[in-house]
């Protein structure tokens, strides 16, 4: 169905993932009229699921909710739809060097080496040592950033041009004890860039934002996280989310804004919501242009490098063995596992990632030679049963056209101090100024938990009540 050109609506929101979603339900709640255009031919952005051959139900894109993720517990709540705690009972594996290394995991994140008991790993005392004094140089410095203007943060400028890497290499030269760093770069739920492809103040403001220290993996939707978008666009009025409708240009007028989709359509509102990956606000046209620092601000936001990897098998065969799926390591291409199944053990899913550049790299290999790649490290972490799963189902999200990567953006060494803080609106933090009529949402905006599915219902939050306004 075409949407009429000649019905306006209070509120038109760009982009129907969670957070676009949520903005509508709020605004529709208030009694405002609103619409929902979105590129796909689907709902939910990165918040989708799939049913594989065998008829598991998988997420491909987002999965967990985290101990501290209140909104998205309390949206389960209200939706009536079921979560379960994560299973991660047993021991883990580290893979580490070539050599795979049982053992149980750490009862808090900040007493860990990743997770697990350092002194359970049979690692070198001066390893160990490096890696803790490392970790707590990082922990001090988290303590130190201001989460709402970073650029604020003592000797911010500094921290802002020093990579990751190179920050690391003042500390250590060991491997072991820089492997926490990369893997919070590459892995942690903020991540998906190299260590050299930002500042040490970009990865300490994630810790301060959005912290690992606080369980972000706790529990998993009954079901998938992919049928909350769906019930979600299920719950708005009739005609209210239109697929396939990429917008290219928002003109603004004194009294409303002008929503103009690809295919030449306009829709007209009293304002409008943005809630599509920050790089993506690029390819949509401004009339008014967007400040020139919103704009450095976006060309120096690259999304992070990001394939999922699901593999189903007909047990969990390693929880049988007394693991609990979780496999962190260096191999060449998986440096997560996770068992991702309900506590009844049905589906049995571990769900895993290729991230950062090796996204890309392993990305443009044959199919069937990346294939075997996976097989082989899930097998180096759990065994040859895990070579040979009911299915295996991968998901690049540097392939896919209007995210273009994941989990999140991240800022180029530099941009806080400058762009960013050029671009800020009063609330600070990652989210540019409102645009006029034009209000941002997206996960990325948000001022906690920015690149999970709590940080989007913030922003969503955020953004509807501020466009409210505006169409009231
Ligand atoms: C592999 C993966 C694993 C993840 N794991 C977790 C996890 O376990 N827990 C967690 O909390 N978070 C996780 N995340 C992050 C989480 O999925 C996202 O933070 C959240 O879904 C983002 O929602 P959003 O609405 O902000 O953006 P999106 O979901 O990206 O939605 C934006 C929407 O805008 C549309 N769009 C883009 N451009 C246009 C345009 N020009 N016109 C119209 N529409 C447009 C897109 O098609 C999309 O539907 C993960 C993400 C991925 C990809």
């Amino acid at each position: 169905m075409r949407f009429s050109m000649a019905s306006p609506v209070d509120v038109v929101v760009v982009g129907a993932g969670l957070s676009g979603l949520i903005a509508a339900r709020r605004l529709q709640a208030q009694g405002l009229k609103v619409r929902v255009l979105e590129a796909r031919s689907r709902i939910g952005g990165r918040m989708v699921s799939t049913t594989t051959a065998s008829g598991a139900v998988v997420d491909l894109g987002g999965q967990w909710g985290g101990a501290s993720h209140h909104r998205f517990a309390a949206l389960l709540d209200e939706l009536a739809i079921a979560r379960y705690a994560s299973h991660y009972t047993g021991d883990g594996v580290l893979h580490w060097q070539g050599q795979r290394r049982r053992a149980p995991l750490a009862e808090q994140f900040s007493d860990s080496l990743l997770f697990f008991q350092p002194n359970a790993l049979d690692l070198p005392t001066e390893e160990l040592a490096a890696t803790r004094a490392l970790q707590q140089a990082l922990a001090a410095l988290v303590a130190q950033v201001n989460p709402a203007h970073p650029w604020l943060t003592p000797n911010a400028e500094a921290l802002d041009r020093l990579t990751v890497a190179e920050w690391a290499a003042q500390h250590t030269s060991l491997p072991l004890a820089q492997l926490p760093l990369q893997w919070l770069c590459r892995v942690g739920g903020s991540g998906g860039f190299e260590p050299w492809e930002t500042s040490i103040l970009h990865l300490a403001w994630t810790q301060a934002v959005a912290p690992q220290g606080e369980s972000p993996e706790a529990w998993l939707v009954r079901g998938s996280a992919g049928g909350v978008a769906q019930r979600l666009a299920r719950d708005l009025p009739a005609g209210t989310v239109q697929l396939g409708e990429a917008v290219v240009r928002i003109e603004q007028q004194a009294e409303g804004v002008s929503v103009i989709t690809s295919d030449g359509q306009s829709l007209e509102g009293r304002s409008a919501i943005v809630a599509v990956p920050p790089p993506q606000r690029l390819a949509i046209a401004f009339d008014p242009p967007l400040p020139a620092a919103h704009r450095a601000l976006l060309q120096r936001s690259p999304m992070g490098g990001m394939t999922k990897i699901l593999a189903v098998y007909a047990r969990p065969f390693w929880r049988e063995q007394g693991f609990n799926g979780l496999g962190i390591g260096n191999l060449p291409a998986l440096e997560l596992t996770a068992d991702s199944g309900p506590p009844e053990g049905q589906p049995a899913v571990l769900a895993s990632f290729i991230a950062g550049q090796r996204a890309i790299t392993l990305g443009a290999l044959p199919g069937e030679q990346r294939r075997q790649q996976i097989l082989a490290n899930l097998a180096a972490y759990w065994g040859p049963e895990a070579a040979e799963p009911l299915d295996l189902v991968e998901q690049s999200w540097n392939s896919e056209p209007f995210t273009g990567g994941a989990f999140t953006s991240f800022l180029a060494p530099g941009t806080w101090t400058s762009h960013a803080r050029l671009a800020a609106g009063p609330a600070g933090g990652p989210a540019p100024a409102p645009h006029g009529r034009v209000f941002w949402a997206g996960t990325e905006v948000s001022p906690r938990w920015p690149g999970y599915f709590e940080g989007a219902i913030e922003a969503g939050e955020q953004a509807a009540a501020a466009a409210a306004l505006k169409a009231s």
